[in-house]
């Protein structure tokens, strides 16, 4: 398995040959601030945690929790590190951060995950805070699980700070449209590259269609996109003539997979990639897109909603093929995006209707997205390694003026 870490460090040497960040600001740039391991311990058992904090030049730490039997430093080294990177090219005043926990959450009852996460923030607690370090959810981690972190965090400090978390209940200061930021966001940048690169593209495959990948899917369709195949962990399914995403995840919800959905035929994940579609949007998890496989994309576009889903050999054979890239950093955004909305909501103890979030998303989105194409045109280089240079160059412009 590559380890995505030394990827996403590998993606960055690149880019700095473009961006020039002096080697001493570069070294910096590269090392997390702070690494953060620890024990939690249920009445079940013990688990090991962790939050990594990545560059704090431009605002406080921001970023997810993950919950997945896989997580370990090396991954949430490599996410807290992109989150820098993407909070940069997106331009909103944090640093990056990830956590995780190495545990099954589908294994674990809803009383063993509160407890996780009690335990997650009782460690933490120290360390985060409105003006430290704002986690959010992640795979397999939702509102209720920054609920009882909020509230954790709460009781050890003894007062309200609903900006130490985004990704709250709507009830507990959560912003209207979080749910479906981070594919919203993906939409816009979408829409966006279409109409730099002149292409008519419509046909869809999504791998993964959780948070992220079932809302994509469905604002795809609800666009008039023709989603065709979409899938979980369990398997893909496929329909050329266009599947309805509502019907399969109504399916889903009520199945537990999407597998078994009469309007479509059974697929694997590895078929899905291969699909002749015009757009791939891998949304499960990273190291997807392959040296073994990236040889039989056939899609225009590859929009990566996931973080750190291809890896960077497949990445310059998909650049050799001449397939837009469109990198996690610039296409998940929209999360952290209206996380940062969320964020500044409760600072200012006011609230934002849907349009206002929405309005304010599709002009921060299109800016950025502006930034990374001139960059890209400008050097001739993938949209990749533009984000990446638009993203060291606020960095250390930050961390100089600071006198780092
Ligand atoms: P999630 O847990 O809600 O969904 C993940 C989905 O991927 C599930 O449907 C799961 O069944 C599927 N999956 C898992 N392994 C798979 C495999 N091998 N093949 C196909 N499907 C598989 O997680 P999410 O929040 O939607 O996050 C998905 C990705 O998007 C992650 O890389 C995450 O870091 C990234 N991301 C999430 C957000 C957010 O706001 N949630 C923001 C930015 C980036």
């Amino acid at each position: 398995m590559p380890n995505p870490f030394e990827n996403a460090i590998r993606n960055l040497v690149q880019a700095n040959r473009y961006a020039n960040v002096p080697s001493g600001i570069f070294e910096k740039i590269k090392k997390p601030e702070q690494v953060h391991k620890f024990t939690i311990r249920t009445s079940a058992r013990s688990y090991e945690g962790y939050r990594v904090q990545f560059n704090s030049a431009r605002g406080p730490y921001k970023g997810g929790i993950r919950y997945h039997p896989q997580v370990d430093i090396n991954e949430v080294k490599a996410l807290a590190l992109w989150m820098a990177l993407k909070c940069a090219v997106v331009d909103i005043p944090y640093g990056g951060g990830k956590g995780g926990v190495a545990c099954d959450p589908k294994q674990m009852p809803a009383k063993e995950k509160e407890a996780v996460s009690r335990g997650w923030a009782k460690a933490m607690a120290p360390h985060i805070g409105a003006w430290k370090d704002i986690p959010a959810p992640d795979v397999n981690t939702d509102s209720q699980t920054m609920a009882w972190i909020l509230d954790e965090y709460e009781k050890i400090t003894g007062r309200h700070e609903p900006a130490a978390i985004t990704g709250k209940p709507v009830e507990l200061g959560g912003s209207l449209g979080r749910d479906k930021a981070t594919a919203q966001g993906g939409y816009f940048i979408l829409r966006d590259a279409l109409k730099a690169n002149k292409l008519k593209s419509r046909t869809v495959a999504v791998q993964g269609v959780g948070n992220v990948g079932g809302w994509l899917a469905e604002i795809l369709h609800d666009k008039g996109f023709k989603v065709v195949a979409i899938s979980d962990s369990r398997g893909a399914i496929h329909n050329p003539k266009g599947i309805d995403v509502h019907g399969a995840l109504a399916h889903k919800q009520k199945k537990g997979m999407l597998k078994g959905f009469p309007g479509a035929h059974e697929i694997t994940n590895e078929q899905l990639l291969a699909l002749p579609v015009d757009i791939l949007a891998p949304a499960a998890l990273e190291n997807v897109i392959t040296r073994e496989n990236a040889g039989k994309i056939k899609a225009k576009i590859v929009l990566e909603m996931a973080n750190g889903p291809t890896t960077p050999e497949a990445d310059a054979i998909l650049n050799k093929k001449g397939i837009i890239v469109i990198p996690d950093i610039l296409a998940n955004a929209g999360g952290v995006t209206v996380s940062y909305f969320e964020w500044a909501q409760n600072l200012t103890g006011y609230s934002w209707d849907l349009v206002e979030v929405d309005r304010r998303l599709e002009r921060q989105m299109s800016r950025a997205f502006k930034a990374v194409h001139e960059t890209s045109k400008k050097h001739k280089i993938p949209y990749r390694t533009a984000a990446n240079v638009s993203a060291l160059g606020r960095i250390a412009t930050a961390m100089q003026l600071r006198g780092w």
